[in-house]
């Protein structure tokens, strides 16, 4: 690894099977695969309703609303790159549509996250093509 790539976060690389995903948040919109067989919702993208094994899934774009299931501090970088941003908090929320996601909290202090805090998503774009989904106090 090169020294620029150890200081660079790493960024997620979107494929075939994601590409409808991150081209969504690009557009501040969040998709949700929606089952249309057995009414399923699930993040993350798959070919295959995790439920039922159905094919036929709609892309949704969620409300945006959800709630603080379980959180953890960082405190200590997992990397160089990470250096600037400890403490922070990553947050496992429980979207108002069902499905959980992991993301981390902007906006706000990581000592204020507290379990079932509502939550609201933002979009942060990171590069051209890549924006991340994250969670700001509601
Ligand atoms: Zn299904």
């Amino acid at each position: 690894m090169s020294q620029e790539n150890a200081v660079r976060k790493p960024l997620p690389a979107p494929d075939a099977d994601t590409a409808a995903f991150w081209r969504g948040l690009q557009q501040g919109r969040l998709l949700l695969q929606h089952c249309r067989r057995c009414r399923h919702v699930q993040y993350y993208q798959q070919a295959t309703c995790r439920q039922c094994g159905s094919e036929e899934l709609d892309h949704q774009p969620a409300s945006g609303r959800g709630k603080v299931h379980s959180f953890s501090v960082v405190h200590r970088a997992p990397g160089p790159a990470f250096k600037a941003d400890v403490p922070y908090a990553v947050l496992l929320v429980e979207l108002a549509e069902g499905p959980r996601m992991i993301s981390t909290l902007t906006g706000s202090s990581p000592e204020d996250v507290t379990f079932d805090m509502d939550v609201e998503l933002t979009f942060e774009s990171v590069s051209e093509d890549i924006t991340l989904p994250r969670f700001r106090k509601a």
